[in-house]
């Protein structure tokens, strides 16, 4: 392999090391440069048992996910690294006079979650700002802006919310004129929970400029009342107008944001996450942290696919390589969100007989998105696609297939992100592509309240349908959406196996044949997701030479009843070895 790595770049920012790494192990990856993964004595194939450990965890039901061997009782650490996985006699065999020990109680250990699908430093901002996901009322929303602007400083902005007007009586859009009195000149915009339409105050839409004569851009739309005027909902792209004129966090700001966010992803035994499309500035405080060792979940940050394909065509952007932070593939939408009705589907809604929904602008025209994935492709990094609506996702598959012709046969895993209304002829294709379906099984059980009547029954059927893409062998990385959905992977464990929505109308499960198992959600939320990151023979599962990202949980998931499977919590997390939480 040794003539196949271009020196210091393989796990570079935006660089080409994915695919490479996958193929040699990060052992090599980090042989140079990090002094990180590649330092602990031993690595993958190299007998342990000369060096002491630093931790042991005994007395645990270990459900390793590694089919080789899925239960034990111990677990050994040395450095950053799984010394020894077996029975509590052969881990004490490794234990030192400095080893610390950990007893589990008979509690439930396995490898710490990876989470295939968040907005990071977006999570991170919404545990600080307005939350309006439990407003139930108009007038409860409205009290609640209001509140946080009058907490404000002057010019500072009113952000986040996560709002839900499914769970207001008629589900009426919120308008500008809701809050306008209780705002003044605060500017206000705040995303609905999906974060496909937003609403702006007054404040906000003079500032951005948006009157009634200010058009529709393509892939999005501007709520207007009936004699024209902007009601300040703004869909998808409509809402950059307002995007543009908010204020850059400073650096000191953005670096409180992501120490919160680590806070909680450690609470919630999150030791990897992969970011979806994170702002530049952001990565570089991930970086700032990485370089101090405060990083204490694993960040792989997949940019933006618009703007990369220049940048690769200028040759990979030199970057140190950490154990905590690599920066590899390309994030890409085709279509936008069901709560919107901007999911593009080949049918129209059932709800809004005119609306089939949008492409993203990133897909219009079709051409350039097909040559920019073709020139990602070539460069060796992984495609990530937002598809949700049938006819968005079949587009894509279309494109993973003609970028697979354009560049030859190579260990590609594109993935399609949401993967969300599947059309029935388009499971084969996933499989035949190699195409990783990255889906989030909290939305079913919270989008379930509403969707059957959003696409009708036929459709539902095959909506968030993670039971038959796992019968037709496609792999499945989970993820939680975070801001969209809550971080907690339980939650979202609870949620592929019971399907039950949340309002308590479907304890059966909304569409039940789309049950998955505990062992296949949990799969999905470890190995499925190192797998779809090219993670897998690092990460994924508690395997002797792989990284010491662990968690404790408070019971057994499969033992407990399905319904007592949102109950589960966390106990401990270790990420590279060292304790990042501990429930007190
Ligand atoms: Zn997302």
């Amino acid at each position: 392999m040794g003539n196949a790595l271009p020196g210091r770049n393989l796990c570079a920012l935006a660089g080409f090391g994915a695919v490479v790494c996958a193929a040699v192990g990060m052992v090599a990856c980090h042989s140079e440069g990090s002094g990180g993964i590649g330092a602990v004595s031993g690595g993958i194939g190299i007998p342990f048992g000369v060096r002491a450990a630093d931790l042991i965890v005994v007395n645990a039901r270990v459900w390793t996910v590694d089919s080789a061997k899925p239960h034990a009782e111990a677990v050994a650490i040395a450095g950053d690294r799984i010394a020894a996985v077996g029975s509590r006699a052969e881990v004490e065999a490794l234990r030192g006079p400095k080893t610390r020990v950990i007893d589990a109680g008979s509690r439930f250990l396995m490898p710490g979650f990876n989470d295939a699908h968040i907005h990071l430093m977006t999570g991170g901002a919404q545990l600080d700002s307005v939350d309006l996901k439990d407003a139930t009322t108009p007038d409860e929303f409205a009290r609640r802006i209001g509140e946080r602007a009058h907490a404000l400083a002057k010019n500072e902005w009113v952000l986040g919310g996560n709002w839900d007007e499914q769970a207001w009586p008629g589900a009426p859009l919120p308008t500008r004129q809701m809050i306008d009195q209780v705002t003044s000149e605060t500017p206000v915009f705040v995303n609905r929970y999906d974060e496909h339409m937003s609403l702006a105050n007054s404040a906000a839409l003079r500032l951005a400029g948006v009157t009634a004569k200010t058009p529709d851009p393509p892939g999005g739309m501007i709520v207007r009342d009936a004699s024209g005027n902007p009601t300040g909902i703004l869909k998808d792209a409509a809402q950059s107008y307002v995007y543009k004129v908010i204020p850059a966090p400073t650096h000191d700001q953005r670096v409180r944001t992501l120490k919160r966010a680590l806070a909680h992803m450690a609470s919630l035994g999150v030791t990897s996450v992969q970011d979806m499309g994170p702002d530049p500035d952001d990565v570089a405080v991930y970086q700032d942290l990485a370089e101090a060792g405060e990083l204490t979940t694993r960040i792989r940050a997949v940019p933006a696919e618009v703007g990369l394909a220049a940048r690769l065509a200028a040759g990979p952007v030199h970057h140190k390589a950490f154990p905590f932070l690599r920066v590899s593939g390309s994030k890409g939408f085709a279509d936008g969100s069901l709560g919107s009705t901007t999911a593009y589907f080949y049918e129209p809604y059932s709800d809004a007989p005119a609306a089939h929904g949008l492409l993203a602008d990133e897909m219009q025209p079709l051409d350039q998105m097909r040559s920019r994935l073709v020139s990602i492709d070539k460069a060796g990094e992984q495609l990530c696609v937002h598809a949700i609506g049938d006819h968005a996702i079949a587009m894509v598959l279309d494109l993973f297939a003609e970028v697979a012709k354009a560049n030859g046969p190579r260990d590609r895993r594109p993935r399609i992100e949401h993967s969300q209304h599947v059309a029935p002829a388009d499971f084969d294709r996933y499989a035949q592509l190699g195409a990783i379906a990255s889906v989030q099984p909290y939305h079913c059980i919270d989008d379930g309240k509403w969707a059957e009547k959003r696409i009708g029954p036929e459709r539902a059927k095959t909506t968030y349908a993670f039971r038959s893409f796992a019968d037709h062998k496609v792999r499945l990385a989970f993820g939680s959406d975070w801001p969209v959905a809550p971080l907690d992977p339980v939650q979202g464990i609870y949620a592929a196996v019971t399907r039950a929505t949340l309002d308590g109308k479907r304890p059966g499960g909304w569409v039940p044949e789309q049950k998955v198992g505990v062992d296949q959600a949990i799969e999905a939320f470890t190995m499925g997701a190192a797998y779809a990151e090219f993670m897998e023979r690092e990460k994924g599962s508690i395997t002797v030479g792989k990284l010491a990202d662990l968690v404790v949980l408070s019971a057994d998931p499969f033992a407990v009843a399905a319904d007592a499977l949102r109950d589960l919590r966390v106990q401990v997390t270790i990420a590279g070895g060292k304790v990042v939480y501990e429930r007190r």
